[in-house]
């Protein structure tokens, strides 16, 4: 069997280890375009920044080192140019002897990733304009950071990408400028999460621009980019606006394709023509939460793609089960992650859920060096199914968003989170894990001990006819305070009962929203009708801004 892999990096490199491993006999081309192959897309941003020193660092093969360990004939430099579907080969363009040759198949593997998406506004061959997608893309922004010392940058758009350059930018000392089309930057965040990063981006030095349309480059003298309210000049400009998969070739096959142009795939991760298979950013995905057709660039869909692809084509029936977008940035001293569905799209999806969001310490806060994390948890009414969940935070959001994401995996209901036995240590966690405390105050919710209000809902009821308390220290709401709320410290409760109006609504706030839910279950078992506020004063007032 002669297998011909188009693309070797994140899925296409995982797929020829993986027929190797299956298949000793079978004949194995890689074609990459780039002069790269299984190099580290992920680490790119950080060479830039320089917390990758060494340029080798990213290239986690060769293709001698490829050939040696899995006799995979890898060839850098050779592009797909053509798939003929009915003589089952490719035609290549060796790019640096230009010529072109045909190699045949008898099954092909699409692993061509996704490219960036640059606007016509945005093309230009300017040496000071970039995209950061492969290695190449890399080093001419390293060699130009490095080579000019520039001392200012535009990045345009606030997704992963754009934030890990702005942050590496940022790293190399240059005063850095961050486009947003929206109101928020990082897509699978809600706004409110993402406001944590707004004010830590702000906090490192970088000037962000929320709701800033991109609208044009300047190229002609001095590097400007162009916004509605004028242009900013900068020494360099990155333009990161997402990416849509890399899907020309397929096209030109005639393979079925999808959203956005993405080949369609079924879970063996086999085309519309049994014969080719396709992977990783270029292909369409189910969701694992909604069943709907979405996609999902990341590496870990890829990589597991990849595994499956080949299983398929050495005649092991694996499948795929669909993504869930399950992903982690840093972003400075920040970490924010999230898998599932984000409000947005669960309301996209018509699905009827409610939320927790918690501030747990990510360990026991008498052990040095804890920091609070902001976790929100979305689940079905009804099924309590959990829908997903985003964390902001120090050390620690990794590991409780894995362990959100697993228990989605395994259909762990939302109140079950109580109950998983998570290892615990004063330096790593508190005997009620974060998770589990997720699950503690779904438990209550669904049992009716405790009754929510959220911070959409706090501008409606500042005109309605309620008591909006505040059980903080007087020191504390004297700090700060949402408007309209009265304080009445949780220790002086008991003793003022008689003072709170009989049959009104009382709406109660604290820090973290612990006090506030201890305060609602006096308040309720006294026969007050009340409402504890999700996320505590510490998320309103980061929300609020
Ligand atoms: P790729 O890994 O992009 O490989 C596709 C390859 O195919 C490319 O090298 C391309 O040159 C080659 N190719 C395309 N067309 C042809 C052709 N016609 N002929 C020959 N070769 C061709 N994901 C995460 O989960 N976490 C992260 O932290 C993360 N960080 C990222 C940072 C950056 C800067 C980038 C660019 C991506 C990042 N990603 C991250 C996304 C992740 O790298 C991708 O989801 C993953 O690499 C997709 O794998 P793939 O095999 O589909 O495509």
């Amino acid at each position: 069997m002669k297998v011909v892999i188009i693309g070797g990096v994140a899925g296409g490199a995982t797929a020829a280890a993986r027929i190797r491993r299956l298949d000793e006999r079978a004949e194995i081309v890689m074609l990459e375009r780039t002069g790269y192959v299984s190099y580290a897309n992920c680490g790119l941003p950080y060479y830039v920044g320089g917390a990758i020193g060494e340029e080798d660092a990213l290239t986690l093969q060769t293709p001698q080192s490829f050939y040696a360990r899995y006799r995979v004939d890898v060839r850098v430099g050779h592009e797909a140019i053509l798939i003929d579907r009915a003589q089952k080969c490719v035609r290549v363009r060796d790019l640096a002897a230009g010529r072109t040759y045909e190699e045949r198949y008898d099954k092909l593997l699409l692993s061509p990733g996704a490219k960036p998406v640059v606007p016509a506004a945005a093309q230009t061959d300017d040496a000071r304009v970039f995209t950061l997608r492969t290695v190449e893309d890399t080093l001419a922004l390293h060699d130009f950071v490095v080579g000019q010392r520039p001392a200012s940058a535009v990045v345009v758009g606030g997704g992963f990408i754009g934030l890990e350059t702005a942050e590496n930018l940022a790293e190399r000392g240059m005063k850095v400028t961050l486009l947003q089309r929206g109101d928020h930057v990082l897509a699978p965040l809600d706004r409110d999460m993402a406001c944590f990063l707004h004010a830590e981006l702000v906090r490192q030095g970088i000037d962000l621009r929320l709701n800033t349309p991109f609208e044009g480059l300047k190229t002609d003298g001095e590097l400007a980019v162009l916004t509605k309210d004028g242009a900013i000049g900068a020494d360099l400009a990155v333009i990161a606006l997402g990416v849509a998969p890399d899907t020309a070739l397929a096209r030109e096959a005639g393979l079925e394709l999808g959203m956005k142009g993405s080949i369609v795939t079924d879970a063996h991760m086999r085309t519309s023509d049994p014969d080719i298979y396709a992977v990783g950013d270029a292909v369409e995905v189910r969701h694992f939460v909604t069943g709907e057709k979405t996609l999902i660039a990341l590496a870990g869909p890829a990589n597991k793609q990849g595994r499956i692809a080949a299983d398929n084509i050495c005649g092991v029936g694996s499948e795929y089960r669909g993504s869930q977008g399950s992903s982690v940035i840093k972003v400075f001293s920040l970490t924010a992650a999230n898998t599932g569905l984000n409000e947005k799209a669960a309301r996209a999806a018509g699905l009827d859920y409610e939320k927790v969001i918690l501030s747990p310490a990510d360990h026991a806060t008498y052990y040095p060096g804890a920091r609070l994390m902001t976790m929100k948890v979305l689940f079905e009414r009804g099924s309590r199914r959990i829908l997903g969940a985003q964390i902001v935070g120090g050390q620690g959001v990794d590991k409780r968003i894995d362990v959100l994401a697993t228990a989605i995996r395994a259909g762990v209901k939302a109140d079950e989170l109580k109950d998983l036995d998570l290892a615990y240590a004063p330096p790593y966690s508190s005997a009620k894990d974060p998770v589990n405390m997720a699950g503690y105050m779904i438990d209550n919710i669904l049992s009716g001990r405790v009754k929510q209000f959220f911070y959409e809902d706090i501008a409606a009821l500042r005109s309605q006819d309620v008591v909006l308390l505040d059980t903080r220290t007087r020191g504390e709401y004297a700090r700060g305070h949402a408007e309209g709320f009265v304080n009445l410290p949780l220790d002086d409760l008991r003793g003022q009962l008689s003072s709170l109006p009989a049959g009104k609504k009382i709406y109660v706030m604290c820090q973290s929203g612990l006090r506030s839910y201890l305060a609602c279950r006096i308040l309720s078992q006294n026969g007050f009708d009340c409402y504890n506020f999700a996320g505590g004063y510490r998320y309103y007032a980061a929300v609020h801004g």
